[in-house]
């Protein structure tokens, strides 16, 4: 039984309770994070809590910890988790009042962190890729808030396991936007896409480090709008996230991408990314 964070405290899962008046509860009034934990280090720990910090400003909810007091918090859920690596799990929401959609006058937020076992890909599908499937993206205009009211999210991956398949590509009026619970990159004609940062989809802490990581390694690559017919072009499909790094998507709507095989420029990536990752596990942030 893992040891948790909630509102100060630290105390066993199975011990933690909150009100059925929360928010988070509710109505999904609440924002979260999912930090990466490599040897027991976080990675990309700033980032993280940057982002953490913008999705708090998009929901109007004052942050409850400076950056130092999270990085304690985290610190102390990552000494007192079992295994090297984990996922941390945490979220803020806007805590327990009356029901009534407006904002309570006086509330204090509930912060809960909870640690996760974190499994990186099996080989076999970083050498195989995954299957994956297209919907129209019908969520929200604000999908930059990592919000943690997903149920439109939720519906959209329940697709792609309907399916057989291991995510849904979003497009939005003929553009892609992002997966279910991934970022998307594309290779066309040799030059490595993804959909710029904006409303309409998250901003990907992966998708930073894989850009970063084209820069380094000298790889073409621009931001810019990705027409669905590009996407069904594509040499290259790729998803990015904290929990699946970088996988290939080899078929898409039961086509073949590419030859249907990991293409060239993902395994570069691939490889790139988990000399970053042991990279920093040694403790030496790159660039
Ligand atoms: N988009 C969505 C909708 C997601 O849920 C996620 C994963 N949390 C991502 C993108 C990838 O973000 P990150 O690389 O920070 O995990």
């Amino acid at each position: 039984m893992p040891t948790i964070h909630l509102n100060g405290q630290f105390l066993p899962l199975e011990e933690a309770r909150i009100s059925v008046m929360d928010r988070g509860f509710l109505f999904g009034d609440g924002v979260y994070e999912v930090i990466p934990v490599y040897s027991r280090r976080p990675f990309r720990l700033h980032e993280h809590l940057a982002r953490l910090q913008a999705s708090l400003d998009g929901i109007r909810l004052t942050n409850p910890h400076t950056p130092r007091e999270w990085e304690n918090l985290v610190v102390r859920i990552i000494e007192q988790a079992e295994g090297e690596d984990q996922g941390i799990y945490l979220q803020v929401t806007r805590g327990a009042g009356p029901r009534d959609h407006a904002f309570p006058k006086e509330v204090q937020p509930t912060v809960f962190i909870l640690p996760l076992a974190l499994i990186p890909p099996a080989r076999e599908l970083v050498e195989s890729g995954v299957a994956a499937i297209t919907a129209p993206d019908n969520r929200w205009l604000r999908c930059d808030i990592k919000a943690t009211s997903l149920l439109p999210n939720v519906l959209l991956r329940q697709l792609s396991v309907d399916a057989g398949c291991a995510e849904t590509l979003l497009l939005r009026e003929g553009f892609l936007s992002e997966g279910s619970a991934s970022n998307v990159f594309v290779v066309a004609e040799g030059v490595l896409l993804a959909p710029p940062k904006s409303n309409l989809m998250l901003p990907g802490i992966t998708y930073d480090v894989v850009l970063e990581l084209a820069r380094a390694h000298g790889i073409a690559h621009a931001t810019r709008p990705i027409h669905e017919n590009e996407l069904r072009a594509a040499e290259e499909v790729w998803l990015t996230s904290s929990t699946k790094e970088v996988l290939a998507v080899t078929t898409l709507d039961g086509q073949p991408v590419g030859d249907g095989r990991p293409g060239p420029l993902f395994r570069k990536m691939h490889a790139a990314y988990q000399d970053y990752k042991h990279t920093v596990m040694r403790g030496k942030e790159i660039a």
